[in-house]
């Protein structure tokens, strides 16, 4: 059995190694994401490099997500490294502040100051620590805090309600985008979008640099929540990016939303990825928690492309079992979900060729049972549209372009193989698709194929033909 659900892992020192990477992707990681919030350019290109090396040795494709830090605003760091909140004290955010100490820290975004008033509540290091601020005077934010605890360096701050001005696209971040680039990575997370603007911004920019990547917008301010339709149209995708989004619209709002922005990505023909906190407590420990297990199934449940994996393998004890937990966890649950084909058919309206014979595909496919589809593609195109339909059918996208296949990993249901593109006719071509379904032990002789493919081939968008074949009746053609 196939998994449907993609895994994306982050990658950190728990997973840096060449022989561990190796393990986790034959455990079932479908991407890996590098967290430019951590760790130096060298440390991206150089995961980066080995990730394609362990690829290119066992043969499976790894797509490659490079998450931009954006404005993440944190506090500075303490002379002694933390210090202990009690509640009910006082304590000054200083943008002015060098070092900190019990009574105040620095702020490494200076216009905070411009961004709060009197009674705001800010919450630092996710939530655990809250403070309401007092007044603001010049570099200065006084507060008292209302839930205390231990503050270490460099600990995030959250605005609750949203409502910070800062820039979606830092200066850090051109540049990242600038090394995600030249890395060129197949997915660029954008973090804190506030709006469209923002994701087209990203887009331009890494078009500028020379980059083909698709955009992942982040889900996790409250102002993204509201221009949620908008930000889904600019973008290739989105992330519920459960962590900050928590802070900003309180945890209890997270799990509709999860589910609200799933349904609307797949409308509009676009990816959804689930991210943080799902197997948490496998960073130390070897099994995850019963509400863990229930977690990422429902994600799978609720249509998600992706469920992504953070610290879990970035800096946890069990990298690799807890990829293959989560593996497990998706099989299970892809079994009991729904196939509403018929229903999600009823007045739609078809717009496009390659989009009509996407659907009509999958149709046929679900009708007459068969074994795979198979999808002729340069960009991976009809694959979306096939994908964004539960129809119980595996997509097999064959394309001649190695990118579109690291592309394609994040898919839900496409399973994308490298076909190089040799013959000149379509009889050929589809010959040649079904030689390879079969060679790769997907289909046998007897079992039936729907095939799309664009005439004349070559050219992307252009799929126009939809071909059910019997394996084995295919005339072959003579090889020169
Ligand atoms: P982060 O994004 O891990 O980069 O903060 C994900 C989230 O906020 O959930
Ligand atoms: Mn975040």
């Amino acid at each position: 059995m196939s998994r449907d659900t993609k895994i994306v892992a982050t990658l950190g020192p728990a997973s840096s190694d060449a022989e561990v990477l190796e393990r986790m992707i034959l455990a079932g990681v479908d991407v890996v994401r590098l967290n430019f919030s951590h760790g130096s350019r060298e440390d991206h290109i150089e995961r980066a490099r080995l990730v394609r090396e362990v690829m290119a040795r066992i043969n499976r494709p790894v797509g490659i997500l490079a998450d931009l830090q954006g404005p993440k605003i944190r506090v500075g760091k303490f002379a002694d490294g933390k210090i202990w909140l009690e509640k009910g004290a006082r304590f000054i955010l200083d943008a002015n502040c060098e070092l900190g100490n019990q009574e105040r820290v620095g702020l490494d975004y200076k216009d905070l100051t411009r961004d709060v008033s009197a009674g705001s509540v800010l919450l630092l290091d996710d939530g655990r620590i809250v403070l309401v601020v007092e007044r603001v005077m010049g570099s200065e934010i006084f507060t008292t805090v209302r839930h205390g605890g231990e503050l270490s360096n460099n600990k995030g701050i959250n605005r609750q309600g949203g409502g910070l001005s800062a820039p979606a696209l830092t200066a850090k971040d051109m540049e990242d985008i600038r090394t995600a680039a030249s890395i060129g990575v197949d997915f660029v997370a954008v973090s804190f979008p506030k709006s469209s603007a923002d994701m087209y911004m990203a887009k331009q920019l890494i078009n500028a640099a020379g980059g083909h990547a698709l955009t992942i917008a982040k889900i996790e301010r409250v102002e993204a929540v509201e221009a949620l339709e908008e930000i889904i149209a600019a973008s290739d995708g989105v992330m519920v990016a459960r962590g900050d989004l928590a802070v900003e619209v309180g945890d209890a709002a997270v799990p509709a939303l999860q589910k609200r922005m799933i349904r609307l990505a797949r409308e509009k023909n676009k990816l959804a990825i689930t991210a943080t906190q799902m197997m948490e407590s496998m960073i130390h420990s070897p099994a995850p928690t019963r509400a863990e297990v229930s977690d990422v199934a429902n994600a799978v449940l609720d249509g998600t492309d992706a469920v992504m994996l953070s610290a879990e393998t970035a800096s946890g004890r069990y990298p690799v079992e807890t990829v293959e937990a989560m593996a497990r966890i998706c099989l299970e649950a892809e079994k009991s979900s729904e196939i509403t084909l018929d229903r999600e058919f009823l007045n739609r309206i078809f717009t496009r060729i390659d989009q009509t014979i996407s659907l009509a595909a999958i149709w046929t496919a679900h009708h007459l049972k068969v074994k795979a589809i198979a999808a002729l593609s340069e960009s991976g195109a009809t694959a979306l549209w096939m994908s964004r339909l539960n129809c119980g059918v595996p997509v097999y996208a064959l394309t001649p372009r190695p990118e579109a296949v690291t592309k394609m990993s994040l898919f839900r249901a496409v399973f994308p193989l490298f076909m190089s593109q040799r013959p000149t006719t379509r009889d050929e071509l589809l010959f040649d698709a079904e030689q390879l379904l079969m060679n790769t032990g997907i289909v046998q002789k007897g079992d039936f194929i729907v095939l799309t493919s664009g005439d004349p081939m070559g050219t992307s968008g252009g799929t126009n033909t939809l071909k059910i074949v019997r394996v084995g009746d295919q005339q072959p053609y003579d090889h020169e």
